[in-house]
């Protein structure tokens, strides 16, 4: 801890500046947030203050845990004063966390800022505004602070009209936690009056746990809202508490909320909000549901709640058996925290099934926001068959790209005769959609599934049935439709490779080691090759993934399979000079047609012309 207590001056982190900016300009229209997030931090303050005690009860300085947070006004000086009888902050604590802004997600924020006032307005909701929206309303803000625990004469007062520095100084501040005055601007003074403050707390603040007194008054309700009957609350309450736990301005898509009774008594009310946040595919972000113990604040982000892909939840979970003292070590070695995950685990699964299936709309704008940190729990083994049942895809029913086939559709849609589940992989939707692998399926109408999110691949490889039926990749092994080729087409199969034996024995010596063998196929019906994975290799589309994630991939030669029927195959019987540059040419195509890159593109486009001249 800094023992220096020479007042100093100092610059706001660039991005606070360009935050404190845009807030004050886009913001205004909705300055009355300002005060939701400054109780919302009080709160906070409290929370973190009455579980550290629990380690270390010296902290509450010989008071007991009564935990307030007050609110006041002087008209005559035009200021607004928020106090809490929290944490507090030492000089460094303050500098930092009021100089800069150090959650994850910042750097997207900042890089999806557009400039245009009405979505970056909407952005900065999302981004949870925080104590910098003080700036709203005011032109300069002085907080004094001191951490519990500390000496009185470590208290520490820090000062700035937002523009671009600010002050900190030493202060002798015999309470502990922090007083916030707000000097405001021009214009704000409808703020200095009881009815109000009031109103905006009801508002918006009324789910906070301390009590919010305004004179000898507690105006909120002050009571932990997760613990009152469903039958007391409306959608309403659910709603303001949401925004509350997730700092979400945007109303949730879905909550659920239950008591259970069992081997082990705990309360979760668990929400799925409407949109994706901006950290959404950082696995290392916040997880957003909080730990109460009896109604006491244990922490933050307790991740053992729920499995990494359902990281999206956001909530409160409050159990009636864990210890108090409860860290996030212990948490990790609790048996409780097992059966807790799992009871959590089950009630989202179960409340996505029900808005699968009562609310298709819905449900795909949470497939389009969350699918694809979804998909990553096929790896669940124990929650595989619930999952299976929400996945969705794009498929060749529609050949739209949006994702929103399940797999219980496709075999509902499935022939009488078809025994598997067909689908593609490729990098793009346009490139899966066009696959030359698709060809036959589309002239037979056999549906195939259009897999081209990056974890796709993933996802059948752990996935590899679903109610009995295999999943079979379009583009691996050999091409084996079973009943669904009648034995005519089977026969004239056979002759077709026999007849073009020679054929594909002279292209696979031409080509040599870029293939691992040259077969005939009815795969295709328009293209003339196609390139195959042998039944246990990789798949192209798989290997150019790892590649790209600069991850070794092992090196698999492709197969090579011709379409007996197609005029540039059948002209390939007849060539003799040019033979070598028309198999490489025809090698290379089917690499590009499946989304693959030329190791020699040069070559290629040389090929290419002298074909087109000869
Ligand atoms: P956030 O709350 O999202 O982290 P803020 O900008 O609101 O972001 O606050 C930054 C940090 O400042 C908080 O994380 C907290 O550590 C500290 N802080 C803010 N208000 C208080 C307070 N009233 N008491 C103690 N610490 C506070």
């Amino acid at each position: 801890m800094t023992t220096d207590t020479t007042p100093e001056t100092l610059s706001f982190q660039a991005e606070v500046k360009q935050l404190l900016h845009l807030m004050i300009h886009s913001l205004y229209s909705n300055r009355e947030i300002f005060l939701r997030e400054l109780i919302s931090n009080a709160s906070d303050a409290c929370d973190k203050l009455r579980f550290e005690a629990l380690h270390d009860a010296a902290l509450l300085e010989g008071g007991g845990g009564d935990f307030k947070i007050r609110l006041a006004f002087d008209k005559d000086a035009r200021t607004l004063t928020i106090t809490d009888n929290g944490i507090g902050m030492n000089r460094e604590e303050t500098i930092s966390n009021l100089g800069t802004i150090a959650r994850s997600g910042t750097k997207e924020f900042f890089s999806r800022l557009t400039g245009d006032q009405q979505k970056d307005a909407h952005l900065i909701g999302q981004f949870g505004v925080g104590f910098y929206s003080a700036f709203i309303v005011a032109d300069r803000v002085t907080v004094r602070t001191r951490r519990a625990g500390d000496k009185a004469a470590h208290g520490v007062e820090w000062s700035s009209d937002g523009a671009g520095q600010f002050s900190v100084t030493t202060l002798e501040r015999p309470e502990r936690g922090t007083e916030l005055t707000l000097h405001l601007r021009e214009g704000q003074e409808d703020l200095l009056s009881d009815w109000k403050l009031e109103s905006i707390i009801h508002k918006y603040s009324d789910h906070v746990v301390q009590p919010i007194v305004m004179g000898e008054r507690t105006v909120n309700q002050a009571s932990a809202l997760w613990a009152r009957p469903k039958s007391e609350l409306t959608d309403d309450d659910y709603k303001a508490f949401y925004t509350h736990v997730s700092h979400d301005p945007v109303p949730p898509l879905a909550w659920t909320h239950a008591k259970v009774e069992g081997t082990q008594e705990y309360t979760q009310l668990l929400y799925v909000p409407s949109h994706p946040p901006l950290d959404l595919h950082d696995r290392a972000a916040r997880h957003g549901v909080k730990l109460y113990v009896r109604r006491v604040f244990i922490m933050d982000d307790a991740e053992q709640l729920l499995p990494p892909w359902l990281r999206f939840v956001r909530g409160v979970v409050d159990s009636a058996d864990l210890p108090l003292n409860v860290s996030r070590e212990l948490l990790q070695q609790s048996k409780d925290i097992e059966t807790l995950r799992k009871g959590c685990t089950t009630r989202v699964l179960t409340l996505l099934t029900s808005l699968a299936e009562t609310d298709q709309e819905k449900y795909s704008k949470f497939w389009t926001g969350f699918g694809r940190v979804l998909k990553e729990g096929v790896i669940d083994f124990s929650s595989r068959d619930k999952l299976s049942k929400l996945l969705r895809f794009a498929s060749t029913h529609t050949d739209q790209p949006e994702e929103n086939v399940s797999l219980a559709d496709y075999v509902a849609r499935m022939k009488p005769e078809q025994q598997q589940i067909f689908f593609v992989t490729a990098e793009t939707f346009n490139a899966a959609k066009h696959s030359p692998h698709l060809e036959v399926f589309r002239k037979k109408g056999l549906e195939v599934l259009l897999l081209s999110d990056r974890v796709d691949e993933w996802v059948v490889a752990q996935l590899t049935e679903f109610e009995g039926k295999h999943l079979v990749s379009v583009a691996r092994g050999d091409l084996d439709l079973g009943k669904l080729e009648d034995e005519a087409e089977k026969k004239q199969q056979e002759e077709e490779a026999s007849h073009l034996k020679d054929l594909t024995e002279k292209i696979a010596r031409s080509l040599g080691a870029r293939v691992k063998q040259v077969r005939i196929t009815h795969r295709l019906t328009q293209s003339p090759a196609c390139l195959v994975a042998d039944e246990h290799e990789l798949s192209g589309n798989l290997a150019r993934i790892l590649k790209a994630a600069g991850q070794k991939a092992p090196d698999v030669k492709p197969i090579l399979e011709i379409n007996p029927k197609h005029p540039v195959v059948l002209r390939l019987q007849r060539e003799e000079a040019k033979f070598d540059d028309w198999s490489a040419v025809l090698f290379d195509q089917a690499l590009l047609a499946e989304g693959g890159q030329l190791d020699d593109p040069a070559t290629f486009v040389r090929r290419i012309n002298e074909l087109m001249l000869s």
